[in-house]
């Protein structure tokens, strides 16, 4: 705090695609797409376009007892992307035979707004807390969540976090939630692969043991006589706990363990929503949209779906929520049971944020898009590879459109700096001098560039990396 009141901050006026400009005219590139809110990048003119239009409607009206027209349709739309069996064959769960009831019953079909990542993550836990003792599954509802796990600021959220340090200072409001190992190959004492062949890429060789360690975790609750109510995921890369991939396979053996206790899922996709871990190469697809969610791309269904940040395209705060039809019918009941949904914020269903995360739909499904997302992909994978030969570079990791690079004091042992070092502040600094914005974790560089940047712009960013690093962290002889 002392630091930021003693410097004069970058103050941004306006921006234009993956470019921001500040006050003082200088423009720099968005690399982490404004805190990962960014999809499409600024000022698009169909955003602004449909939020021009809703504007000529109404702004906002209370969604408490009352519906609007683009929250609906957003809660349509939503559906559909969400679950791709059901866009394709366009059924209802009304209109499922039978036989198929367990499977209707996991579609995402009932969603509820709210304002942003962290009230989407309360939403998911009051529903699963209450949903596990309505239908007597748990009298005290317990939650797992992933070690690094970070789920938003609010209180519920955080006690679903375990990153000491934001969250300890808290642990007296907090209630607790349990942890469990999260792949973290790159540091993963099961990881046999030799500490040399890091940028391989291929780098698990082990025996899953942190799967076996979310079963042993599920096992001893279970004889507890408390089975957990629900396991909380960021699907796929774990944002704040500094990009952190799950191996393929993962979080599908992960979902089969939470399915086989009774538990249920909750998918945290704040940050990987919405494209943003790329098409994938396997899984379920819809039709027109590739894969929007990272648990599609391991053909996994949750219960919870949390999503934010990007729904809107980065434009306005909105979340959704969106959970199953059998989660929904425990929250129905005659009115003096009073079993209602007891949660709703003033600006849920916000008609400006649906109309503009409408249109951030059919941006997200042209076919232009998902090219510029393909390719920008490939073009982030090429130039990163250049950052290997940088001796203070320990592991570059990428899924689809989010890239983390883990600083080192040396690649050969690993070791890591201190946070008093300021290692990954300082080359965020010495990338914003070169005219590129990003923030780093602790010592990873986070990138993760609008949509619409192009490759020309993608290969600025990891040059200014490169340049950066060398600049704070030396010219020591590379690899
Ligand atoms: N979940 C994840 C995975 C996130 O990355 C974040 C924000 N970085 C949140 C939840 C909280 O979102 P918000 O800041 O919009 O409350």
């Amino acid at each position: 705090m002392r630091d930021w009141l003693q410097r004069e901050p970058i103050v941004i006026v306006s921006g234009r695609g993956a470019v921001l400009r500040d006050a003082h005219g200088r423009e720099y590139l968005d690399a982490n797409s404004s805190i990962w809110t960014n999809l499409h990048g600024h000022r698009h003119p169909k955003l602004n376009a449909a939020l021009r239009r809703q504007l000529t409607k109404i702004a906002h009206s209370s969604a408490l007892g009352l519906a609007n027209e683009p929250a609906s349709l957003l809660a349509a739309e939503l559906v559909r992307v969400a679950n791709p069996e059901l866009y394709v064959s366009r059924f209802t769960f009304h209109d499922r035979p039978s036989g198929e009831a367990e499977d209707v019953k996991r579609n995402l079909v009932r969603v509820f707004f709210s304002d942003d990542g962290s009230t989407a993550l309360e939403v998911a836990l009051k529903l699963a807390y209450e949903f596990a003792r309505r239908t007597g599954r748990s009298r005290a509802p317990k939650f797992l969540a992933l070690d690094g796990a970070y789920h938003g600021d609010t209180v519920g959220a955080v006690s679903l976090g375990h990153i000491d340090l934001f969250h300890k200072a808290y642990a007296g409001l907090l209630f607790k939630s349990d942890k469990v190992m999260a792949p973290y190959c790159y540091r993963c004492p099961f990881n046999r692969a030799s500490p040399e062949r890091a940028d391989a890429r291929d780098y698990r060789q082990c025996n899953w043991e942190c799967v076996s360690k979310v079963e042993r975790k599920f096992a001893a609750q279970t004889k507890r006589g408390n089975a957990y109510a629900a396991m909380v995921v960021e699907p796929l890369i774990q944002g704040a706990a500094g990009m952190i991939p799950q191996p393929r396979g993962w979080l599908q053996r992960v979902a089969e363990i939470v399915r086989a206790h009774r538990a249920q899922l909750i998918a945290d996709e704040v940050m990987t929503g919405f494209g943003r871990t790329g098409a994938g190469d396997h899984g379920p697809r819809t039709t027109d949209h590739g894969t929007l969610f990272a648990c599609h791309q391991e053909g996994v269904q949750p219960d919870f779906l949390c999503l934010a940040k990007g729904l809107t395209g980065g434009t306005l705060p909105m979340a959704a929520t969106l959970t199953t039809e059998e989660v929904f019918g425990a929250f129905l009941g005659e009115y003096e049971e009073f079993k209602t949904f007891f949660h709703g914020h003033s600006f849920t269903g916000n008609q400006l944020g649906a109309a503009a995360a409408l249109a951030s739909f059919e941006i997200l499904r042209s076919p232009a898009s998902i090219l510029a997302r393909t390719r920008l992909e490939r073009v982030l994978r090429e130039e990163l590879k250049s950052l290997w030969a940088l001796p203070n570079v320990g592991d570059i990791r990428q899924v689809g459109l989010v890239a983390g690079v883990e600083l080192v004091k040396d690649w050969r042992t690993r070791e890591r700096f201190d946070l008093r070092e300021r290692a990954g502040l300082r080359v965020c600094e010495a990338m914003a001098k070169r005219g590129v914005l990003t923030r780093p974790i602790g010592s990873v560089v986070v990138l993760m560039p609008p949509y619409c940047t192009t490759s020309a712009q993608a290969r600025r960013m990891v040059n200014a990396l490169r340049e950066a690093v060398d600049e704070v962290l030396g010219r020591r002889a590379r690899r």
